[in-house]
């Protein structure tokens, strides 16, 4: 079973269908169990579609998870400079 880190560093990667179908299975089953990393992937979901709305043509889904991720980390530096 997976555990919370290795699931919120695959979360991209969910997100992009980007991994192969058993590790999909594993991450599934870990949302399913824990509330924590259900918010994550909802908050995630949430950004990659922020960031989508802002450019909807212009960027592809790749693009879209690299801007995701990196409003991701400003967040995450924000909240540790707080
Ligand atoms: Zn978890």
């Amino acid at each position: 079973m997976l555990n919370c880190k290795d699931t919120v560093t695959e979360t991209s990667n969910y997100i992009n269908k980007d991994l192969p179908i058993s590790k999909r299975i594993g991450l599934f089953l870990h949302f399913m169990i824990c509330r924590c990393c259900r918010n994550y992937l909802r908050q995630f979901e949430k950004t990659v579609e922020t960031v989508s709305l802002v450019k909807p043509s212009e960027l592809d889904k790749t693009n879209k998870l690299d801007l995701a991720r990196l409003l991701q980390q400003v967040n995450k530096e924000t909240g540790s400079n707080h």
